[in-house]
Protein backbone atom coordinates (compact mmCIF):
# COMPACT_ATOMS: atom_id res chain seq x y z
CA UNK A 1 0.00 0.00 0.00
CA UNK A 2 1.21 3.40 -0.41
CA UNK A 3 -0.82 6.40 -0.13
CA UNK A 4 -0.07 8.08 -3.22
CA UNK A 5 -1.73 5.46 -5.49
CA UNK A 6 -4.94 5.56 -3.74
CA UNK A 7 -4.63 9.06 -3.83
CA UNK A 8 -4.04 8.99 -7.72
CA UNK A 9 -6.65 6.49 -7.83
CA UNK A 10 -9.38 8.40 -6.44
CA UNK A 11 -8.19 11.74 -8.44
CA UNK A 12 -8.81 9.74 -11.48
CA UNK A 13 -12.30 8.81 -10.42
CA UNK A 14 -13.11 12.34 -9.20
CA UNK A 15 -13.37 11.51 -6.54
CA UNK A 16 -12.77 14.22 -3.03
CA UNK A 17 -9.05 13.89 -1.21
CA UNK A 18 -11.04 12.79 1.84
CA UNK A 19 -12.01 9.40 0.35
CA UNK A 20 -8.27 8.69 0.16
CA UNK A 21 -7.53 9.52 3.80
CA UNK A 22 -10.17 7.11 4.71
CA UNK A 23 -8.69 4.47 2.66
CA UNK A 24 -5.15 5.00 3.99
CA UNK A 25 -6.12 5.19 7.68
CA UNK A 26 -8.58 2.06 7.61
CA UNK A 27 -5.63 0.41 5.55
CA UNK A 28 -2.92 1.34 8.33
CA UNK A 29 -5.33 0.11 11.09
CA UNK A 30 -4.23 -3.55 10.02
CA UNK A 31 -7.98 -4.16 10.02
CA UNK A 32 -9.34 -3.74 6.29
CA UNK A 33 -7.30 -6.40 4.18
CA UNK A 34 -9.05 -5.53 0.96
CA UNK A 35 -10.79 -2.68 -0.91
CA UNK A 36 -14.21 -4.83 -0.73
CA UNK A 37 -14.12 -4.60 3.36
CA UNK A 38 -13.80 -0.43 3.09
CA UNK A 39 -17.81 0.02 3.77
CA UNK A 40 -16.91 4.19 3.82
CA UNK A 41 -16.72 3.38 0.43
CA UNK A 42 -20.04 3.29 -2.34
CA UNK A 43 -19.64 0.29 -3.64
CA UNK A 44 -19.12 0.72 -7.33
CA UNK A 45 -15.90 2.44 -6.01
CA UNK A 46 -14.96 -0.45 -3.46
CA UNK A 47 -15.19 -2.76 -6.85
CA UNK A 48 -13.20 -0.33 -9.20
CA UNK A 49 -10.46 -0.20 -6.47
CA UNK A 50 -10.38 -3.93 -5.82
CA UNK A 51 -9.95 -4.83 -9.23
CA UNK A 52 -7.55 -2.15 -9.98
CA UNK A 53 -5.53 -1.34 -7.27
CA UNK A 54 -3.41 -3.93 -5.61
CA UNK A 55 -3.65 -3.62 -1.81
CA UNK A 56 -0.34 -5.29 -1.16
CA UNK A 57 2.91 -5.23 -2.93
CA UNK A 58 3.62 -8.63 -1.84
CA UNK A 59 2.26 -12.05 -0.57
CA UNK A 60 2.80 -14.35 2.15
CA UNK A 61 4.48 -17.40 0.47
CA UNK A 62 4.76 -19.47 3.51
CA UNK A 63 4.79 -18.53 7.88
CA UNK A 64 6.90 -20.52 10.24
CA UNK A 65 5.57 -20.35 13.89
CA UNK A 66 8.33 -20.55 17.25
CA UNK A 67 6.94 -23.44 19.44
CA UNK A 68 6.85 -20.74 21.91
CA UNK A 69 4.49 -18.29 20.04
CA UNK A 70 6.72 -15.75 20.33
CA UNK A 71 8.46 -15.62 16.82
CA UNK A 72 6.82 -15.69 13.64
CA UNK A 73 8.39 -15.80 10.22
CA UNK A 74 7.60 -15.03 6.53
CA UNK A 75 8.69 -15.75 3.50
CA UNK A 76 6.67 -13.31 1.39
CA UNK A 77 6.78 -12.68 -2.42
CA UNK A 78 7.46 -9.67 -4.42
CA UNK A 79 5.29 -8.58 -7.66
CA UNK A 80 8.48 -9.92 -9.60
CA UNK A 81 8.40 -13.45 -7.97
CA UNK A 82 11.97 -12.31 -5.62
CA UNK A 83 11.01 -13.27 -1.73
CA UNK A 84 12.05 -11.86 1.24
CA UNK A 85 12.24 -12.87 4.79
CA UNK A 86 10.43 -10.82 7.71
CA UNK A 87 9.87 -11.46 10.95
CA UNK A 88 7.42 -11.06 13.94
CA UNK A 89 8.90 -11.26 17.60
CA UNK A 90 7.27 -10.31 20.99
CA UNK A 91 10.06 -9.64 23.62
CA UNK A 92 8.07 -8.83 26.35
CA UNK A 93 4.18 -10.14 26.70
CA UNK A 94 2.01 -7.65 24.16
CA UNK A 95 4.73 -5.84 22.69
CA UNK A 96 5.40 -6.75 19.13
CA UNK A 97 8.65 -6.06 17.32
CA UNK A 98 8.96 -6.65 13.42
CA UNK A 99 12.09 -7.11 12.04
CA UNK A 100 12.22 -5.85 7.87
CA UNK A 101 14.02 -6.35 5.07
CA UNK A 102 15.78 -3.45 3.04
CA UNK A 103 17.26 -5.32 0.01
CA UNK A 104 16.63 -8.84 -1.33
CA UNK A 105 19.98 -10.20 -0.56
CA UNK A 106 23.17 -8.23 0.09
CA UNK A 107 26.13 -7.27 -1.39
CA UNK A 108 28.24 -7.01 1.69
CA UNK A 109 29.22 -10.24 2.38
CA UNK A 110 30.16 -10.87 5.64
CA UNK A 111 31.46 -14.11 6.46
CA UNK A 112 28.59 -14.83 9.20
CA UNK A 113 25.70 -13.92 7.31
CA UNK A 114 23.60 -16.20 5.82
CA UNK A 115 21.91 -13.37 3.45
CA UNK A 116 25.36 -12.31 2.19
CA UNK A 117 26.16 -15.66 0.88
CA UNK A 118 22.79 -14.43 -1.71
CA UNK A 119 24.59 -11.63 -3.28
CA UNK A 120 22.44 -8.39 -4.03
CA UNK A 121 19.51 -8.79 -6.24
CA UNK A 122 17.74 -5.78 -5.72
CA UNK A 123 16.56 -3.22 -3.67
CA UNK A 124 13.31 -2.95 -1.84
CA UNK A 125 11.02 -0.12 -2.97
CA UNK A 126 9.36 1.64 -0.06
CA UNK A 127 6.13 0.69 -0.39
CA UNK A 128 7.63 -3.06 -0.46
CA UNK A 129 9.40 -2.08 3.01
CA UNK A 130 6.37 -0.55 4.93
CA UNK A 131 4.67 -3.31 3.66
CA UNK A 132 6.02 -5.84 5.60
CA UNK A 133 5.01 -3.82 9.07
CA UNK A 134 1.92 -3.65 7.56
CA UNK A 135 1.29 -7.44 6.49
CA UNK A 136 2.27 -8.43 10.09
CA UNK A 137 -0.63 -6.07 11.36
CA UNK A 138 -2.80 -7.66 9.06
CA UNK A 139 -1.69 -11.20 10.48
CA UNK A 140 -2.10 -9.98 13.93
CA UNK A 141 -5.64 -8.91 13.34
CA UNK A 142 -6.41 -12.34 11.74
CA UNK A 143 -5.53 -14.13 14.09
CA UNK A 144 -6.63 -12.39 17.23
CA UNK A 145 -3.14 -11.64 18.32
CA UNK A 146 -3.04 -9.99 21.75
CA UNK A 147 -0.51 -6.83 22.29
CA UNK A 148 0.33 -4.33 19.99
CA UNK A 149 3.26 -3.61 17.04
CA UNK A 150 5.28 -1.05 18.09
CA UNK A 151 8.84 -1.09 17.45
CA UNK A 152 10.11 -1.78 14.35
CA UNK A 153 13.81 -2.37 13.35
CA UNK A 154 16.01 -2.57 9.98
CA UNK A 155 17.37 -6.08 10.46
CA UNK A 156 16.40 -8.55 8.18
CA UNK A 157 17.90 -9.34 5.07
CA UNK A 158 19.75 -6.37 3.32
CA UNK A 159 21.73 -3.26 4.09
CA UNK A 160 19.50 -0.02 4.98
CA UNK A 161 22.45 2.29 3.68
CA UNK A 162 23.02 0.88 0.62
CA UNK A 163 19.11 1.55 -0.13
CA UNK A 164 19.12 4.90 1.22
CA UNK A 165 17.19 6.86 -0.63
CA UNK A 166 13.85 4.32 -0.53
CA UNK A 167 14.59 3.43 3.03
CA UNK A 168 14.61 7.32 4.03
CA UNK A 169 10.99 7.33 1.61
CA UNK A 170 10.21 4.29 4.40
CA UNK A 171 10.95 5.71 7.40
CA UNK A 172 8.64 9.02 6.10
CA UNK A 173 5.16 6.61 5.87
CA UNK A 174 6.02 4.85 8.61
CA UNK A 175 6.26 7.82 10.89
CA UNK A 176 3.93 10.00 8.98
CA UNK A 177 0.99 10.62 10.78
CA UNK A 178 -1.77 10.96 7.80
CA UNK A 179 -0.09 7.04 7.08
CA UNK A 180 1.50 4.65 9.58
CA UNK A 181 1.98 7.59 12.44
CA UNK A 182 4.99 5.21 14.36
CA UNK A 183 7.29 7.36 16.58
CA UNK A 184 10.77 8.10 15.52
CA UNK A 185 11.92 6.47 18.55
CA UNK A 186 10.03 2.75 17.50
CA UNK A 187 12.30 2.74 14.63
CA UNK A 188 15.89 1.40 14.42
CA UNK A 189 18.05 1.25 11.64
CA UNK A 190 21.16 -1.48 11.46
CA UNK A 191 24.17 -0.79 8.84
CA UNK A 192 27.56 -3.20 8.66
CA UNK A 193 28.76 0.61 8.50
CA UNK A 194 28.31 2.73 5.57
CA UNK A 195 29.39 5.84 6.96
CA UNK A 196 27.85 8.28 4.79
CA UNK A 197 24.80 6.20 5.67
CA UNK A 198 25.15 7.05 9.05
CA UNK A 199 25.76 10.56 8.84
CA UNK A 200 22.75 11.20 6.76
CA UNK A 201 20.13 9.18 8.85
CA UNK A 202 21.88 11.54 11.66
CA UNK A 203 20.88 14.74 9.63
CA UNK A 204 17.57 13.95 8.53
CA UNK A 205 16.18 11.37 11.29
CA UNK A 206 18.00 12.05 14.52
CA UNK A 207 15.40 10.42 16.55
CA UNK A 208 15.23 7.30 14.58
CA UNK A 209 17.49 4.71 16.27
CA UNK A 210 20.76 3.73 14.92
CA UNK A 211 22.88 0.19 15.17
CA UNK A 212 26.04 -0.39 14.22
CA UNK A 213 27.00 -4.09 13.20
CA UNK A 214 30.77 -3.81 14.82
CA UNK A 215 31.42 -7.22 15.77
CA UNK A 216 35.06 -6.97 16.42
CA UNK A 217 37.18 -3.77 16.77
CA UNK A 218 40.16 -4.28 15.17
CA UNK A 219 41.11 -3.83 11.29
CA UNK A 220 42.47 -6.93 10.41
CA UNK A 221 40.12 -9.26 11.36
CA UNK A 222 36.94 -6.97 11.14
CA UNK A 223 37.82 -6.90 7.07
CA UNK A 224 38.51 -10.18 7.08
CA UNK A 225 34.72 -10.54 8.83
CA UNK A 226 33.55 -7.77 6.75
CA UNK A 227 34.65 -6.45 3.39
CA UNK A 228 32.58 -3.72 4.14
CA UNK A 229 35.59 -2.70 6.32
CA UNK A 230 38.24 -1.76 3.65
CA UNK A 231 36.09 1.32 2.97
CA UNK A 232 35.34 2.24 6.50
CA UNK A 233 37.42 1.42 8.92
CA UNK A 234 37.58 1.32 12.83
CA UNK A 235 38.93 4.77 12.62
CA UNK A 236 36.34 5.83 10.10
CA UNK A 237 33.37 4.13 12.03
CA UNK A 238 34.53 6.36 15.46
CA UNK A 239 34.90 9.65 13.52
CA UNK A 240 31.56 8.40 12.15
CA UNK A 241 29.87 7.64 15.52
CA UNK A 242 31.89 11.15 16.69
CA UNK A 243 29.90 13.43 14.02
CA UNK A 244 26.63 11.74 14.98
CA UNK A 245 26.58 12.66 18.92
CA UNK A 246 27.00 16.18 18.09
CA UNK A 247 24.09 15.57 15.53
CA UNK A 248 21.66 13.91 17.55
CA UNK A 249 22.98 13.13 20.94
CA UNK A 250 21.35 9.62 20.69
CA UNK A 251 22.23 6.48 22.31
CA UNK A 252 24.10 3.96 19.56
CA UNK A 253 23.71 0.27 19.61
CA UNK A 254 26.80 -1.71 18.75
CA UNK A 255 25.89 -4.92 17.65
CA UNK A 256 28.72 -7.79 18.62
CA UNK A 257 28.02 -11.31 17.59
CA UNK A 258 30.28 -13.72 19.97
CA UNK A 259 31.76 -15.78 17.72
CA UNK A 260 34.18 -18.41 19.58
CA UNK A 261 37.89 -17.90 19.50
CA UNK A 262 37.25 -15.60 17.04
CA UNK A 263 36.46 -11.89 18.29
CA UNK A 264 35.44 -13.47 22.16
CA UNK A 265 38.76 -13.29 23.93
CA UNK A 266 40.24 -10.70 26.89
CA UNK A 267 42.20 -9.33 24.42
CA UNK A 268 38.80 -8.26 21.72
CA UNK A 269 37.10 -6.96 25.02
CA UNK A 270 39.71 -4.58 25.39
CA UNK A 271 39.98 -3.40 22.17
CA UNK A 272 35.96 -2.88 21.65
CA UNK A 273 36.69 -1.15 25.01
CA UNK A 274 39.24 1.13 23.19
CA UNK A 275 37.19 1.90 20.39
CA UNK A 276 34.28 3.00 23.09
CA UNK A 277 37.05 5.20 25.30
CA UNK A 278 37.92 6.42 21.78
CA UNK A 279 34.98 7.81 20.57
CA UNK A 280 34.78 9.94 24.16
CA UNK A 281 30.79 9.34 24.94
CA UNK A 282 30.91 5.87 26.52
CA UNK A 283 27.30 6.77 28.33
CA UNK A 284 25.59 6.88 24.46
CA UNK A 285 27.14 3.89 23.59
CA UNK A 286 25.25 0.27 24.29
CA UNK A 287 27.13 -3.18 23.52
CA UNK A 288 24.54 -5.85 22.24
CA UNK A 289 26.36 -8.87 22.72
CA UNK A 290 24.23 -11.03 20.48
CA UNK A 291 24.31 -15.42 20.34
CA UNK A 292 26.04 -16.31 16.98
CA UNK A 293 22.94 -18.51 15.10
CA UNK A 294 24.58 -21.23 13.01
CA UNK A 295 24.57 -20.63 9.22
CA UNK A 296 26.75 -22.93 7.11
CA UNK A 297 29.67 -20.67 8.14
CA UNK A 298 32.58 -21.94 10.18
CA UNK A 299 31.82 -20.66 13.71
CA UNK A 300 30.43 -21.33 16.38
CA UNK A 301 28.97 -20.02 19.36
CA UNK A 302 30.39 -18.22 22.42
CA UNK A 303 29.73 -20.89 25.17
CA UNK A 304 27.38 -18.99 27.69
CA UNK A 305 29.86 -18.76 30.29
CA UNK A 306 32.39 -16.50 28.25
CA UNK A 307 29.87 -14.40 27.11
CA UNK A 308 29.12 -13.61 30.40
CA UNK A 309 32.42 -13.02 31.27
CA UNK A 310 33.13 -11.04 28.23
CA UNK A 311 30.09 -8.93 29.18
CA UNK A 312 31.58 -7.98 32.58
CA UNK A 313 34.29 -6.63 30.81
CA UNK A 314 32.67 -4.16 29.65
CA UNK A 315 30.62 -3.41 32.58
CA UNK A 316 33.65 -3.31 34.74
CA UNK A 317 35.32 -0.49 32.30
CA UNK A 318 31.62 1.90 33.01
CA UNK A 319 30.28 0.42 29.62
CA UNK A 320 26.58 -0.68 29.60
CA UNK A 321 26.02 -4.28 27.37
CA UNK A 322 23.38 -6.74 27.48
CA UNK A 323 24.04 -10.23 25.79
CA UNK A 324 20.77 -10.53 23.62
CA UNK A 325 17.52 -12.66 23.87
CA UNK A 326 17.56 -14.81 21.21
CA UNK A 327 13.80 -15.71 19.48
CA UNK A 328 12.80 -17.67 17.52
CA UNK A 329 15.84 -20.02 16.87
CA UNK A 330 13.65 -23.05 15.71
CA UNK A 331 12.15 -21.37 13.09
CA UNK A 332 15.97 -20.52 11.44
CA UNK A 333 14.34 -16.34 12.05
CA UNK A 334 16.67 -15.01 14.33
CA UNK A 335 19.24 -12.22 12.72
CA UNK A 336 21.75 -13.44 9.73
CA UNK A 337 19.27 -16.60 8.81
CA UNK A 338 16.98 -14.57 6.61
CA UNK A 339 18.25 -16.61 3.22
CA UNK A 340 15.35 -17.07 1.67
CA UNK A 341 14.13 -19.75 -0.15
CA UNK A 342 15.03 -20.69 -4.06
N1 LIG B 1 22.82 -5.20 7.08
C1 LIG B 1 22.53 -4.63 8.33
C2 LIG B 1 21.19 -5.02 8.87
C3 LIG B 1 20.79 -6.46 8.69
S1 LIG B 1 21.75 -7.64 9.55
C4 LIG B 1 23.62 -4.94 9.33
O1 LIG B 1 24.48 -5.76 9.03
O2 LIG B 1 23.60 -4.33 10.39
C5 LIG B 1 21.07 -7.47 11.17
C6 LIG B 1 21.93 -8.00 12.32
O3 LIG B 1 22.04 -9.42 12.25
C7 LIG B 1 23.34 -7.46 12.28
O4 LIG B 1 23.80 -7.00 13.52
C8 LIG B 1 24.08 -8.66 11.80
O5 LIG B 1 25.39 -8.54 12.06
C9 LIG B 1 23.36 -9.79 12.53
N2 LIG B 1 23.68 -11.13 12.07
C10 LIG B 1 24.06 -11.50 10.84
N3 LIG B 1 24.32 -12.82 10.78
C11 LIG B 1 24.11 -13.31 12.02
C12 LIG B 1 24.21 -14.61 12.61
N4 LIG B 1 24.58 -15.65 11.89
N5 LIG B 1 23.90 -14.76 13.92
C13 LIG B 1 23.50 -13.69 14.64
N6 LIG B 1 23.38 -12.44 14.15
C14 LIG B 1 23.70 -12.25 12.85
FE1 LIG C 1 24.46 -7.75 4.67
FE2 LIG C 1 24.05 -7.17 7.29
FE3 LIG C 1 24.31 -9.71 6.43
FE4 LIG C 1 26.45 -8.13 6.42
S1 LIG C 1 25.27 -8.79 8.24
S2 LIG C 1 25.83 -9.50 4.74
S3 LIG C 1 25.51 -6.18 5.86
S4 LIG C 1 22.67 -8.30 5.91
Amino acid sequence: MHPERIRTFLQEQGEPAYRAQQAIDAICSGRVLSFDDLTTWSKGLREKAAAELPLMSLKEKKILASSSKVAFKALVELADGNSVETVLMSPKPGLWTTCISSQVGCAMACTFCATGKLGLMRNLTAEEITDQVLFWMQYMHVHNMEGRLNNIVYMGMGEPMANLTNVEESLQLLTDPKVFNFGDRHISVSTSGLVPGILRLGKNWPQVNLALSLHVANDIERTAMMPVNKSFNIAKLQAALKEYFTLTNRKVFLEYILLRGENDTPRHAQQLIDFIEGIGKPHLLHVNLIVYNKTGAKYEETPREQSRGFADRLRKAGIHATIRKNLGRDISGACGQLAGEK
